[in-house]
């Protein structure tokens, strides 16, 4: 099958993790294959772990040169090893390179498990961690040492033997039961559909949505009919425009229902069980309930913090709302129609509102957004804030032929890094867009500068054709290359602070924030222009484009602040009643907040796979509405002195956020930046919830 591959013993040259000499030492994409990655892995996981096991056993009494210092300057095999890897498993996969990904995953687990629970390491992090205040640290050398002691300690490190392996029990009971809570909320959504039968069931659908309509019945053995199901893709554009509206009630019935209808597949034992285990968890590390244990690591740092957050936005949100219900009811009336606006009308009459007041029309927009404006207007953001320039760069290796390069320089000419973009949907890449490096900056070996990849999925155009993108995409450009930015700007000693690697409810700012600058008129004027005419875009074109923004934010925000509350809620539970009712629980929680009759939460929690296939999110799906506080509110800087590149505030900004990766603590960082902590009305005047009731959110 594959007549060039051969095996590659341990010891042979390996150009994975041997040094990579390519110019600017970027790995030798040119001579890696996949046969290399086994032998590769099995190299750095044993590398690593002689060189951790020296650092623990080191008969010198523990400092942070021979400790800490010296586990950051450990695992560069590993690293070297797994960065390549990620990148080549999500931008240019094979059969091969998944086969290898399914079976190391386990493997990275128990090798790092196995570390957080050296007993003789964290002894000496702990004793280091104990006498802090009198070792002479610099800040981020302080701040280095202390995640590391609470890195080991929330992984189980501070327990005893009989704890430690409780709480093995604990998370592997909690990741089976993970798996199983995903796997029920699949099993509903492909159990149901909603065959549309003739004509007239498919009244008011679209093509695209009749198209993926008659794909799924294909797939499900119904060819030449049309059929909805559960998923989230496939039931919303019904919803939005079916003109059926019994159709629309069966199937949000059904929608609504995922993980919760009883039998084999209900999730509510499931989430009782989930909830005593994270609750025992984390009374074990010594917290009072699991949103405790989540949030003490974050920026937010208490489910007070995030309580009231939640609570500020909540009340306008609802008043948004209920206005915009009574827009949606008087539109119905007009119809001729006398029925109560119910949940699985909304989407259906907030479409058709949206396009009395701010229909866009992605075809009229698409030719002034060319790809390649738009990766320029990107860079000229960076220039213009940071003085960053970007030049293409020759003769470097890359995975893949469509891959570009280009170096970095500052303001003063002094090299900064290499940039990669990966910017076309191909088979061997996996959908979605992100950011990741091939290498992190850091200071502690040498000056090193970070190698930062952007991965998209735009389609590319004909040959001969420029690459047009939509808003969205554009919008997603700018988004993955503040992350880029994050990487590149990084100013930092240490890599376990290095660039994005940062507090989850901090690591979204860099980016959410870059997006502000496209939508303003100083960058869609000179970069938004037609391909064929150079003319810009439209103002009017322009207008809408920004009414879009706050159009049905009400009810977009009620149904996400209600899920973020309830998981808030859930987890503020100590989980030492087995028999937790979660159906109650939610009964009683939402008429506690008022929720209103017309809409339903986003996730309801028998299919909430944020906080319960795995814990990604749990206690923390409020962490998409911080950061969007936090963007909203760190532009507003910008906004305020009336122009959008100022020099103050863009040093400020280069100084206390995008170079300062994790070296401070958020709140401390974002004071620095503003001056302040951030307030949520810059985030409710962009939602268009800040306005008096009544008033059109135009
Ligand atoms: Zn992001």
């Amino acid at each position: 099958m594959h007549p060039q591959s051969h095996t590659v013993a341990p010891g042979d040259a390996n150009p994975v993790f041997e040094e990579w000499g390519g110019r600017f030492g970027v790995p030798a994409f040119d001579r890696i294959r996949p046969e290399h990655f086994r032998p590769a892995f099995a190299h750095a996981f044993a590398a690593h772990t002689t060189e951790v096991a020296a650092i623990a056993n080191n008969a010198a009494a523990p400092s942070f040169a021979n400790t800490i210092a010296a586990l950051e300057q450990s695992g560069d095999a590993l690293s070297r090893t797994v960065n390549v890897f990620n990148l080549l498993a999500g931008a240019h996969n094979n059969d091969e390179i998944l086969a290898i990904e399914r079976e190391v995953a386990p493997l990275k687990a128990k090798h790092w498990d196995s570390i957080h629970m050296d007993a003789a390491l964290f002894g000496r992090i702990e004793r280091l961690y104990r006498a802090r205040d009198q070792l002479a640290l610099s800040a981020e050398e302080r701040r280095v040492l202390e995640r590391y002691y609470l890195k080991f300690v929330r992984a189980g490190a501070a327990l005893d033997t009989v704890a430690k392996a409780r709480l093995a029990d604990i998370n592997a009971r909690l990741a089976t039961l993970g798996t199983t809570f995903s796997q029920n909320v699949l099993a509903d959504e492909q159990s149901y559909t909603l065959l549309l039968d003739g004509e007239e069931d498919l009244a008011g659908l679209p093509d695209f949505v009749r198209a993926a309509a008659r794909a799924a019945a294909e797939e499900r053995g119904f060819p030449g009919k049309h059929l909805i199901t559960t998923s989230r893709s496939s039931v919303e554009p019904f919803l939005q425009f079916s003109a059926r509206r019994d159709l629309r009630e069966k199937a949000f019935r059904a929608w609504i229902a995922r993980g919760g209808s009883g039998g084999a597949t209900d999730n509510k034992p499931i989430i009782a069980k989930m909830v005593a285990l994270r609750g025992e968890r984390a009374r074990l590390l010594g917290y009072p309930s699991f949103a405790h244990y989540r949030l003490d690591d974050t920026m937010a740092k208490t489910p007070e913090a995030v309580g009231s957050l939640l609570d500020r936005v909540w009340a306008p949100a609802r008043r948004r709302a209920s206005a915009d219900r009574d827009a949606l009811q008087a539109l119905l009336q007009a119809e001729g129609k006398n029925f109560q606006l119910a949940p699985w009308d909304w989407r259906y009459y907030a479409e058709k509102l949206r396009k009395l007041r701010c229909d866009i029309d992605e075809a009229t927009i698409k030719p002034y957004l060319q790809l390649e404006q738009i990766i320029a207007g990107a860079f000229y953001t960076a220039k213009r804030l940071f003085g960053l320039s970007f030049e293409p760069c020759a003769d470097v290796p890359v995975w893949h032929p469509e891959v570009r390069v280009w170096e970095v320089r500052d303001a003063a000419g002094c090299h900064r890094g290499l940039f990669f973009g990966d910017y076309f949907a191909r088979p061997s890449k996996h959908s979605g867009a992100w950011m990741t490096t091939l290498r992190d900056q850091e200071k502690l070996s040498g000056d090193i500068y970070p190698l930062v990849v952007n991965v998209m999925n735009f389609s590319k155009a004909r040959a001969g054709e420029p690459t047009l993108l939509s808003f969205d995409d554009a919008k997603t450009l700018f988004h993955e290359f503040g992350h880029a930015l994050h990487g590149l700007l990084s100013d930092v000693t240490y890599p376990l602070i290095a660039g994005t690697s940062v507090l989850q409810d901090w690591s979204e700012l860099p980016s959410q924030l870059y997006e502000h600058w496209l939508e303003r008129p100083e960058l869609l004027r000179r970069f938004a222009r037609h391909y064929r005419t150079g003319e810009p875009i439209p103002e009017d074109q322009l207008r809408r484009l920004v009414a879009a923004r706050t159009f049905n934010q009400g009810q977009a925000t009620v149904e996400y602040v209600a899920s973020a509350l309830i998981d808030l809620e859930i987890h503020l539970q100590r989980g030492t009643d087995q028999a937790f009712d979660v159906a109650a629980f939610e009964q009683a929680a939402l008429a506690r907040i008022g929720m209103p009759a017309e809409i339903v939460m986003r996730h309801r929690p028998v299919h909430f796979q944020h906080i319960f296939a795995g814990s990604g999110y749990a206690a923390a799906y409020y962490s998409y509405m911080w950061s969007e506080v936090l963007d909203a509110d760190a532009f507003a800087a910008f906004e305020e002195v009336g122009d959008v590149f100022d020099a103050a505030a863009a040093k400020k900004l280069h100084d206390h956020v995008y170079a300062a990766g994790g070296s401070r603590d958020p709140a401390e960082l974002y004071t620095a930046f503003r001056g302040r902590l951030p307030t949520p009305d810059g985030l409710l005047k962009r939602r268009g919830l800040s306005e008096a009731v009544g008033q059109p959110s135009e």
